[in-house]
């Protein structure tokens, strides 16, 4: 590969995604110099050495490292790094200032660069289809909006305007511009949002009261009649079909309407059909002219397409040049899917697909359209999915293929580790161990996501897993979110390994530059085996004597970099990144899809479950004589708020205000708050004097949501809990049951616009205990969106697939991806020349973590 040709398949697409909107993209861009760091290598090693190469790394670790309002300048300077090694295309020279001489000449060539997928100004964003009916409604609300995503196969139909389409004029091309459809490509690629059965036309005679039906008849009579009693004006339009009359009834006139209802013209008219007086008459009907171009071939006797925000151009006219794009162009959109996939999987071509799409044959399932179940929207899902699982094998090929370290897993070894836990392992503990195992033994290097529930027993997971490196003689390293986390996991390995002669350091920031500086010089010279810490691990002046294994708890709490940083302090480390946050297994494949994903979906034995009940707000001093009754026994509680002050929403109990109203309430009581603008080592001093029994009840936001063990708090109650996501709210309540004691959890409902809806969401936590459960019922309600609340970052868009229905598609698309990348590292394959170009196109941000994970 040519240097150029590795610079516009490697580093142009990410760049390209970083130049939008003016430089935008440059905010959301990450690890750009690691990318440039292994692009640099493979050039060196492919023989294309070049003195810009170690200025672009240079530039783009300034760009990484630059404040969001700096990226943009940052940019530039990375862009004329690259310019002095070969010429930019057009929409990157752009960004970058006045191109060269050399460009403008050469700006052309390259077929890559036209291969635009998105318009330089996104077309407005217009909700999602919604399909699903069986989906509550306030989720297609909830839904962050998609746009109109045209592949990069289908391109150069981005190219066509529609005036070049009959029936296209100035003034329709502008009313479709509006709705975002600019081309020939966007045209194709707007699914209708729902279809009507129009099937059977029945004749008016043949119409049944009290059911809804489709018919067609020509206007004879329209009258506007004043209703004296109620004082309103009602429209009444005749229409015949040749041997029966209709009436339409409007309970609203305007001059438009009444305008449309010229005698003479035809239209299909669709509703429940009612008896009056005499005669049939349908209120408020659907309508459609029928047009006299079409005959009514495209709009009626058969399922037809109704597509979003085009009432006012009028539906008939949109599926007739749906009709003509199709005829003229369905047969340059290329097939991205390899055939022999295709045909294993029974997926359609994308020619049928889009043909179908837009008009379904007479003997499709119109309920499937509706829902997006169709076998072509199942085809298009399966698509997008498998373009995303193509882009995550790449990544994860990307840090496999270096060797790493082979780690002896032998029985023996496993069994002299598991020896040191004080229990045996539950089941899926075992299983989770045997696959982590696996992964140590092999000589490429692990790369695996552990989930598990709060009190799963991960903690001893990853020990037997930093025990399996420490027996080969190599370090290990666990990164915790918070030094109280990182104490208690301390205080955990210390106690499990005590007499055993391996050294657990502790190193953390604010125990003073003499206890770290300690630890750190027995890190480094290997004294110590296993290093437990926070963000002080990943300082400069931290290294190791032979860092084996890297072990990461709560992983979302940590940014990319911040992993890359400690992985960068050994050889190739093995990872595991561990989460006490379920999420349902489609989301995390999206996620985290270039990591091997184990899951302990099993409790260790003799919990009691956390007993969780629903108060209205009324019934709070229920909640409260159980708090009583409890710190009356010794033990302790939690009141959890979910905002700190009175912000915008004057309605929520805060947790100042909080404070005051309980320490009247529980007079003699120790109380104290704890909160997410406190800084780190306040709050975990006040964690600290919760954990020491030091305080009685702990009034908090939710920053108590993370992994803190304190066996003595029994309750916990939860303000304005309809405000809480479900899974939050399952977190939350993790903090109790820890000991043996019985536990309680009670939410206080404060009701919500949603009402109902709102109480049978929460009482889903009533029923279960299980998050996995619990975060599916969430993700189904909320939508991935909002569900991963601000952790949505690296979500990719997806317009035709839902993660919440199309976990079997998911599946089949990731393994097929990851065989075929598996078969064909590189893509390089010339069938698979497209489908490389797609991924990069499309996933450009992702394909930058390429080597970073
Ligand atoms: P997590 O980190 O997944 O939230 P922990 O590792 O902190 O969970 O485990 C929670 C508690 O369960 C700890 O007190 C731990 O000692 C205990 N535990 C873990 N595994 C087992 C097991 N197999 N049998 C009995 N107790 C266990
Ligand atoms: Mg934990």
């Amino acid at each position: 590969m040519s240097l150029r040709e590795l610079l516009e398949r490697k580093l142009f697409p990410p760049l390209r995604f970083a130049c939008r909107g003016g430089g935008e993209g440059a905010a959301h861009l990450r690890g750009l110099s690691a990318l440039c760091g292994a692009i640099a290598e493979e050039a060196e090693k492919a023989g294309h050495p070049h003195e810009a190469l170690s200025k672009l790394v240079e530039a783009a670790r300034a760009f990484d490292r630059a404040p969001a309002e700096h990226r943009a300048d940052e940019l530039r300077s990375v862009l004329l790094r690259v310019r002095e090694m070969v010429a930019l295309p057009p929409e990157l020279a752009a960004f970058a200032g006045s191109p060269s001489p050399k460009e403008k000449a050469e700006a052309p060539a390259g077929e890559a660069f036209q291969l635009q997928i998105q318009d330089p100004t996104p077309p407005p964003r217009r909700p999602p289809a919604r399909r699903a009916p069986s989906r509550p409604a306030v989720e297609a609300e909830t839904h962050a909006p998609a746009r109109i995503v045209v592949p990069a196969y289908a391109a150069p139909l981005a190219r066509i305007p529609l005036s070049t389409l009959p029936g296209v004029g100035p003034k329709m091309e502008a009313a479709l511009a509006k709705k975002g459809i600019q081309s020939v490509a966007h045209l194709l690629f707007d699914l209708p949002r729902a279809y009507q059965d129009r099937r059977s036309v029945k004749r008016i005679r043949d119409l049944l009261p009290g059911e809804k039906g489709l018919t067609f008849g020509r206007v004879v009579s329209t009258q506007e009649i004043y209703v004296r009693k109620s004082r309103r004006k009602i429209f009444r339009v005749v229409i015949e079909d040749g041997a029966d009359r209709l009436a339409l009834a409007f309970f609203h006139v305007w001059p438009a309407l009444v305008r449309r209802f010229q005698p003479g013209k035809s239209f299909f008219v669709w509703g429940e059909v009612k008896r009056f007086g005499g005669s049939k008459q349908i209120v408020h009907p659907e309508l459609e002219e029928a047009e006299e171009r079409d005959g009514g071939a495209l709009s009626a006797g058969r399922i037809v397409p109704v597509y979003r925000g085009m009432d006012e151009i009028g539906q008939g006219r949109v599926r007739a040049v749906v009709e003509e794009a199709l005829r003229r162009h369905l047969s340059e959109i290329p097939e991205i899917l390899p055939e022999a996939l295709r045909r294993e999987r029974g997926l359609p071509s994308i020619r049928e697909t889009l043909e179908r799409i837009h008009f379904p044959p007479g003997k499709a399932d119109v309920e499937a359209l509706c829902a997006g179940a169709s076998p072509w929207h199942r085809r298009l899902a399966y698509e997008e999915l498998f373009l995303l699982s193509v882009g995550l094998a790449l990544k994860a090929k990307g840090v496999r293929v270096e060797p790493g370290h082979a780690f002896d897993t032998s029985p023996e070894r496993l069994s002299r580790a598991l020896s040191f836990l004080p229990f045996s392992p539950t089941a899926a503990q075992r299983r989770v161990i045997e696959e982590i195992a696996r992964d140590m033994g092999a000589p490429e290097p692990m790369n695996r996501l552990l989930q598990g529930d709060v009190g799963s027993g991960k903690t001893a997971v990853a020990l037997v897993a930093c025990l399996l490196a420490v027996f080969d003689g190599r370090q290990a390293a666990v990164l915790a979110p918070t030094e109280i986390l990182a104490e208690q996991h301390h205080r955990n390995f210390s106690r499990l390994l005590e007499g055993s002669g391996i050294d657990v350091a502790l190193l953390v920031s604010t125990r003073g530059a003499r206890a770290a500086n300690e630890a750190r010089s027995r890190i480094a010279s290997g004294r110590a085996r296993i290093a437990v810490g926070t963000h002080a691990l990943l300082s400069a002046a931290s290294s190791f004597e032979d860092l084996g294994l890297v072990v990461i708890d709560e992983q979302h709490r940590f940014g990319v970099e911040q992993r890359a940083e400690l992985i960068a302090k050994g050889k190739r480390p093995d990872v595991l990144v561990m989460t006490a946050t379920p999420i349902p297994r489609t989301l995390s494949l999206v996620l985290h899809g270039e990591l091997t994903q184990s899951v302990i979906d099993e409790l260790p034995p003799g919990r009691t479950p956390v007993l969780t009940k629903v108060l209205p707000a009324r019934d709070r001093e229920k909640a409260y004589r159980l708090v009583e009754k409890e710190l009356a026994a010794g033990h302790q509680a939690y009141v959890v708020y979910p905002l700190i002050e009175e912000s915008e929403r004057s309605d929520l109990e805060d947790a100042t205000r909080g404070l005051a109203l309980l320490r009247e309430r529980f007079p003699g009581r120790r109380l104290a708050l704890l909160h997410g603008r406190m800084k780190a080592e306040e709050r975990d001093e006040v964690m600290d004097a919760f954990r020491r029994g030091e305080i009685d009840l702990l009034v908090s936001t939710t920053v108590v949501e993370v992994g803190v063990d304190v066996p003595n708090a029994t309750v916990m109650v939860v303000e304005n809990a309809e405000r809480f996501g479900l899974s939050q709210l399952h977190q939350l309540r993790g903090r109790v049951g820890r000991g043996g004691k019985k536990s309680a959890c009670l939410l206080v409902d404060h009701g919500s616009a949603e009402g109902r809806r709102a109480k049978e969401r929460l009482a889903t936590l009533e029923r279960s205990n299980d998050g996995f459960v619990i975060a599916q019922a969430d993700l189904e309600i909320r939508g991935p969106g909002e569900f991963l609340g601000t952790r949505q970052a690296g979500l990719p868009e997806l317009q035709h697939a839902d993660l919440a229905r199309d976990a079997r598609l998911l599946e089949q698309a990731r393994s097929d991806a990851f065989h075929l990348v598996g078969r064909d590292s590189d893509l390089a394959d010339p069938a698979h020349r497209r489908l490389a170009t797609e991924v990069m196109e499309r996933f450009a941000e992702r394909m930058s973590l390429a080597r970073v994970g």
